[in-house]
């Protein structure tokens, strides 16, 4: 054994998750930084197949390649990109790592973007902003996921994060509401602490679930009201 892997078995003695699949909590060698098993990851449903060119929601053969919505409504945003399928196993393991306290997740579902990021050279971007929560929601969770994973999106691919949107307003569950009582609850939820670092800059937004896209869209106005150059938004997955 040489002193390197002698070091490694140390190592996984001392933090036994090493290799232990974040979701099945199988030990399999092969995991490494990958979090999951790949029997696991085979059941991530990946978002393919024919997708409006805005908004990412699945379309049929379109020479426009936008959705319908995208044809007729203003969006704020360049585009919404999503590597996963909100639903099945990607659903659970969202909800598990919002409302189950598995914070650690955010090493897993960063990894998925930044591998999407990577492959699909969705990286121009000169600063990373988390879609905020309000504080009330933040004090009674403890942590807001889309900062966890906007900060590892940010160390791992060298662009700058900003938490300079700020959500004032407090907001009903938006997955429960019809898709204009969504747009009326958000509007004017958020609110910029700094003006000059968002000056003429390229936005990636970053949200755990896009669904109808008004809260990415309601911060994308704000931002491009105030100056940006361009708004950008990756999600964890995308709902149909
Ligand atoms: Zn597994
Ligand atoms: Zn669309």
């Amino acid at each position: 054994m040489n002193l390197r892997s002698y070091f490694e078995s140390f190592l996984e003695i001392l933090y036994p998750e090493k290799n232990t699949c974040f979701i099945c909590d199988k030990y399999d060698k092969e995991i490494k930084d990958k979090y999951i098993c790949c029997n696991c990851n085979k059941k991530l449903e990946r978002l393919t197949g024919n997708l409006c060119k805005k908004c990412s929601k699945p379309i049929n053969n379109d020479t426009t390649h936008l959705c319908n919505e995208c044809k007729k409504d203003t969006k704020f945003f360049e585009t919404v990109k999503s590597p996963l399928k909100y639903t099945g196993l990607v659903k659970k393991s969202i909800y598990d790592f919002k409302y189950y306290d598995k914070t650690y997740y955010y090493k897993l579902f960063g990894s998925i973007l930044l591998d999407y990021m990577v492959n699909n050279n969705y990286m121009d971007f000169d600063l990373i902003i988390p879609i905020p929560l309000h504080k009330s929601k933040l004090r009674s969770r403890g942590y807001n996921q889309s900062e966890l994973i906007a900060k590892f999106l940010s160390v791992k691919t060298n662009i700058k994060y900003s938490n300079c949107v700020k959500r004032i307003k407090k907001t009903n569950v938006q997955n429960q509401l019809s898709k204009i009582k969504r747009r009326q609850n958000i509007k004017n939820a958020f609110l910029l602490t700094n003006l000059h670092i968002i000056n003429n800059k390229r936005i990636l937004l970053i949200d755990d679930i896009y669904t109808t896209g008004s809260t990415i869209n309601e911060c994308s106005k704000l931002l491009i009201e105030n100056g940006a150059h361009s708004v950008y938004g990756l999600t964890i997955a995308r709902g149909e």
